[in-house]
């Protein structure tokens, strides 16, 4: 069921990978997404198996549309799913949910302030600013100190565009400009992300740095599965 988990002051975070959930076929079988084709009663029992595991009295996720609006849990109303790609908390017991396909997923932990958050971030969320509008967000609630925990995702020897769309990356992020191991245009969002961290100041740890979720099926891949791809996550939560 998790990838990875840890705790960091006074929050959980977690990152789910395929294994221990309800679904069959090609989103067999912890599947998080629930647009991608599965059946919706399994992804619940899904969401719910997690949200057991992890000890949540309630599991926030967003609809993720590669932008960079910022929500908080306390300003979303029980049962509602805020269009967003950061979503924040400072809610104890309040879970905090991302879901990925090749994306990056990050988690974001207040280590002086109780806040937690988790971000998607793919090619156009590098370009738009996402990890900056999160931590602005968190920074405007008065959390300083701040750190990030980077996860699984699509790697810079893989992730093949368009020469064109490469280079309008790299323009914005250089460090995210990559080449494929098959000597084509590529980037890295993995490591577009780690730059922008760094430059805010915020001390990060590269947990994906080693992955590839295109090349391992311990995780979902958009680019290896295609429609029928499933979705895993990260988690974060306030004690
Ligand atoms: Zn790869």
């Amino acid at each position: 069921m998790f990838w990875h988990r840890r705790t960091v002051g006074r929050v959980e975070l977690a990152f789910t990978d395929r294994d221990g959930g309800s679904s069959e076929g090609p989103w067999s079988s912890l599947n998080l997404g629930t647009s991608n084709g599965d059946v919706d009663d399994l992804v619940r029992r899904n969401l719910e198996l997690v949200s057991e595991e992890l000890d949540v009295d309630r599991l926030v996720r967003m609809t993720q549309v590669h932008g960079a609006e910022v929500a908080w849990t306390d300003e979303v109303a029980a049962g509602e799913i805020p269009v967003a790609d950061v979503l924040l908390t400072d809610e104890p017991g309040v879970g905090v949910l991302v879901r990925v396909a090749d994306c990056t997923p990050i988690v974001i932990v207040g280590l002086d302030e109780p806040v937690a958050g988790v971000v998607h971030c793919g090619r156009e969320g590098l370009v738009k600013g996402v990890v900056m509008a999160a931590v602005g967000s968190l920074r405007e609630r008065g959390a300083e100190a701040l750190e990030a925990y980077v996860g699984p995702r699509a790697c810079g020897r893989c992730y093949e565009l368009p020469e064109e769309m490469a280079d309008a990356v790299g323009a914005v992020v250089p460090e995210a400009r990559s080449t494929t191991s098959w000597g084509t245009p590529a980037i890295d969002v993995g490591a577009g992300v780690m730059a922008q961290l760094r430059e805010l100041g915020i001390p990060a740890t590269d947990l994906g740095a080693h992955e590839c979720t295109i090349e391992d099926e311990r995780f979902y891949s958009y680019r290896r599965q295609g429609q029928d791809s499933g979705r895993f996550g990260a988690v974060a939560v306030i004690r």
